[in-house]
């Protein structure tokens, strides 16, 4: 597939958009935040909220429209492009503010995913439209299933007479639980096992809506970054949905069947790449930073000169840009692909197992440029060190990320290479 770098005009207008708002609205109140963990930016919920329901919107639309009417009349799809651009910006702002993002966020990757028509409409439509904020939610990890996503324990139990499906079990680490439970039509996506003896096969997505009876928030985690986002825990207690609340196919397939956990793939080959994104926003800020602060002592970078003209510290700022450039270009080609509706699981964790090692390495070594004063609270340089870890963590860590890359590369099942 050939990738274009020129990036739409559309598209950079509303990088600039998200830009604006990251200088304007998240940085001036990052510090604050970070220190009062369980406070929420509720200036930057209440202006982006406008701007992602009408996204949504035209999202849907789209997804509705034939395909041969909606590129006519859009030209290519850039749906991902667009997120991408965006997402990296907010997360140049604040991170963990990025993560509030009133949206349908994972829960949304997971229904376009799995979802049928009917669902995508029924669970989605609500981020479309309001004038109050909402928010989606995945929770998938539980307290004996992290990387290993087949350990899940959590369970749901058909009721023949009621046709509804029983939640029980907990989740753990979820992001924007909390907020999603908060508001009326929120919503969370739960992995739960319809039968634990089929093991992948028997894994399923559900949908739970805010006030239904049997969940609830457990706990608020304390974090070492990200302060500003939600993380959660969530226990399902008899919690009863309605039978259509099952994402895609109820079925268990055959055993040795990886059908169920496939959806779940297909979510993360999604997700994986605006991980990604959000890594670079925040290694860019860390790399501009350096940058600014050499500057003012007046060490420049000088990019038409042999490295071994460099001083040591313009080696390590030349050796910065080139791992974000290096994530970048990584991540613009998962994103195209996502767009281009190409099957893109090996490149989703290429770009998201370097980004997240690129950004952990960036701003470590922003620290270490800034001397003292990098390590103290007067600068943010500390705290997008701080923010930069959980890209190499969430989303599948970034061994996990390399296994897969190594599956895919070298043609090994999971069973064969894990
Ligand atoms: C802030 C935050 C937000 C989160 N948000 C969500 C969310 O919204 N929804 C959700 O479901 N989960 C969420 N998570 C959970 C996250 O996805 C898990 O932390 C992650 O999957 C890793 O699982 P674990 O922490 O149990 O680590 P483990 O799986 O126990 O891994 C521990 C270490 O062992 C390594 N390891 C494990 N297996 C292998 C292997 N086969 N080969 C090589 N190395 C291996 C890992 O890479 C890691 O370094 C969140 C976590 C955090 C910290």
């Amino acid at each position: 597939m050939a990738i274009s770098f020129e990036i739409p005009e559309r598209v950079k207008q509303e990088q600039m958009m998200a830009q604006a708002l990251a200088d304007g609205i998240m940085r001036p109140v990052s510090r604050e935040l970070d220190e009062n963990e369980h406070a929420r930016p509720v200036d930057f919920i209440t202006m982006i909220w406008p701007v992602l329901r009408d996204q949504q919107a035209r999202q849907l639309d789209r997804l509705k429209a034939p395909p041969a009417e909606a590129s006519e009349k859009k030209g290519p799809r850039s749906t991902y492009l667009r997120m991408m651009f965006q997402v990296e910006a907010l997360s140049h702002g604040d991170a963990g503010q990025y993560l509030c993002m009133p949206s349908a966020l994972l829960a949304g990757s997971a229904i376009e995913a799995v979802g049928t028509p009917e669902q995508k409409e029924r669970f989605l439509r609500r981020f479309a439209e309001g004038d109050d904020p909402k928010w989606g939610a995945m929770a998938m990890t539980e307290p004996n299933a992290g990387s290993d996503t087949k350990a899940i324990e959590a369970t749901a139990t058909l009721d023949p007479d009621t046709n509804e499906w029983i939640l029980n079990g907990e989740k753990i680490f979820i992001t924007n639980g909390g907020l999603a439970l908060a508001e009326s039509d929120g919503i969370v996506v739960v992995w739960a096992t319809v039968d634990k003896s089929a093991g992948r096969a028997g894994m399923k997505p559900f949908v739970v809506e805010a006030g239904t009876p049997g969940v609830s928030v457990t706990k608020a985690e304390i974090k070492h970054g990200i302060r500003a986002s939600d993380t959660v825990s969530l226990v399902f207690n008899d919690c009863r949905i309605p039978f259509d609340n099952i994402l895609g196919d109820p079925e268990v397939q055959q055993e040795g069947s990886r059908k169920g956990f496939k959806g779940a793939m297909a979510t993360f080959d999604a997700s994986r790449p605006l991980v990604a994104a959000g890594a670079l926003g925040v290694g860019r800020a860390a790399l501009e930073f350096v940058k600014k602060r050499l500057k003012k002592e007046g060490i420049a970078i000088p990019y038409d000169q042999p490295h071994h003209k460099l001083t040591a510290i313009q080696r390590d700022v030349l050796e910065m840009e080139a791992q974000l450039k290096a994530a970048y270009l990584l991540t613009l080609r998962a994103t195209a692909m996502l767009d281009e509706g190409q099957r893109n699981s090996l490149e989703a964790s290429m770009a998201k197992a370097k980004a997240g090692k690129a950004v952990t390495q960036v701003t470590q070594k922003a620290v270490e440029l800034l001397g003292m004063q990098g390590y103290n609270r007067d600068w943010l340089v500390e705290k997008w060190m701080r923010d930069a870890k959980i890209n190499d963590i969430y989303e599948g860590t970034g061994q996990i990320n390399l296994l897969v890359v190594a599956r895919r590369i070298l043609e090994y099942s999971s069973r064969e290479l894990n």
